[in-house]
Parts: C-alpha cells; structure tokens; sequence
C-alpha cells in the first residue's frame, strides 16, 4: 500500500471539532456523485476507506484520514446542488468556506470532477476558496474509461484552458487504474 498506516482520524460537522491544525494537508473535493470517494481509495489504495456521498449524512462532514504522521487527507463533502435543503447548503457553505478560511495546515486541493461535466458551479466554487487562499489546486478528471481517449483528452484541454496555467489537469480512472500514480504524485507534491 502506498500509506500502509493511513487511518481515519475524525469526522466534523463544526469547526471546534477539527484536529489539531498542525501538520500538512491536503483537501479532496467534489461535488457528490463525481467520484470523490472512489478517487480517494484508489489513491491512498484502501478499499472503503471514504464513504461515498450515498453514506447518510455524509454530505454534512468534514472527513479527516492521517495519511502518515503529521500528513492528512481532509475529505471535504459534496453535494448535488437539487438534492440539498437550503438549511443544510447553508451549513454545508458555511463549513467549508471555515475550512478554507481558517486552516493553516492547508496546503492544496484536489478538485475531483466527472469527466463528461467538468467545471460545475459546485467545481467553481471549490476553485475560487482555494484560490482564495493561493492553495494551489490539482484537478482530477475522473470516469475518464466512460469517454474514448480523444474525447478524455479533448475535455481535458477544454478544462485546462478554463482555468488557466498554474492549475493542474489530468485523466483518471479508478476504474482502470488509468492516472491513479499520476494523482498520487500530485498529492504528495501538495503535501510536500
Ligand atoms: P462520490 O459520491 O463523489 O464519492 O462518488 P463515488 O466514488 O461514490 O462514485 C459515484 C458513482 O460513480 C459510483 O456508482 C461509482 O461506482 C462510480 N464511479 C466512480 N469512479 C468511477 C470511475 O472511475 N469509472 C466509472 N466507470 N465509474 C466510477
């Protein structure tokens, strides 16, 4: 495994419960249904490790995985924007942009995406409180055994002109196992 000790730490649904805000992180969003959760457990190479956002109440938690000692994967929840109540979008809103706010331990985002609806309102509003913060941002685009190759690269390049140099883009698939090193590496770059 690639972090044979990686282990859930703790799940907030307030700020007060984050851990200790020392260390390194790195955030993984998406919105629900993207593949953030699959993304997660090919790249850290555990099975059922992030619940996917079908998990009740999943989409009110802040997840935190300790990758190795003093390094942590912050699972941030997503939501389809239909599917949420206003009261709990409005928490949810509230959580994250405390997160992004306030956490001094961040040191980039992952931005999980489906690759045939890339750049969503939800993805844009990730990439604003991470640029918010100059947290730079590595963008996952996942499913990508869904499209043909041309298409995958054809949506890649479309994204990558949308949000400019100084993000990073690339293909990936848990299901094939396509791109799962490469978003690896981006991670602990981030963390680096
Ligand atoms: P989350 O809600 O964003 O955490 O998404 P999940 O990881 O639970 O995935 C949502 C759905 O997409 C599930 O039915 C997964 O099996 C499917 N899925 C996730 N990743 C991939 C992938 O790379 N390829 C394909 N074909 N399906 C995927």
């Amino acid at each position: 495994s690639a972090f044979p000790h990686v282990r859930f730490l703790t799940s907030a649904h307030q700020e007060r419960q984050f851990p200790p805000d020392s260390g390194a992180e790195v955030a993984v969003a998406g919105r629900s249904n993207s593949g953030k959760s699959s993304a997660i457990n090919a790249i850290v190479q555990r099975k059922g490790l992030a619940k996917t956002s079908k998990t009740p109440g999943a989409t009110r938690l802040i997840n935190f995985f300790e990758l190795e000692p003093g390094r942590r994967l912050v699972d941030l929840p997503g939501y389809g924007f239909a599917a949420v109540p206003g009261a709990m979008r409005e928490h949810w809103g509230t959580l994250i942009e405390g997160y992004f706010r306030h956490r001094e331990t961040l040191r980039g985002a992952i931005v999980v995406m489906d690759v045939r609806h890339p750049l969503t309102e939800h993805d844009r509003t990730m990439l604003d409180l991470a640029s918010s913060r100059s947290a730079p941002v590595h963008i996952v685009l996942t499913k990508a055994d869904k499209l043909g190759r041309g298409a995958g690269l054809q949506a890649m390049a479309g994204v990558r002109k949308a949000v400019g140099p100084g993000v990073t883009v690339q293909l990936f698939s848990a299901l094939s196992g396509d791109g799962v090193a490469e978003a690896r590496g981006a991670m602990l770059r981030l963390l680096a």
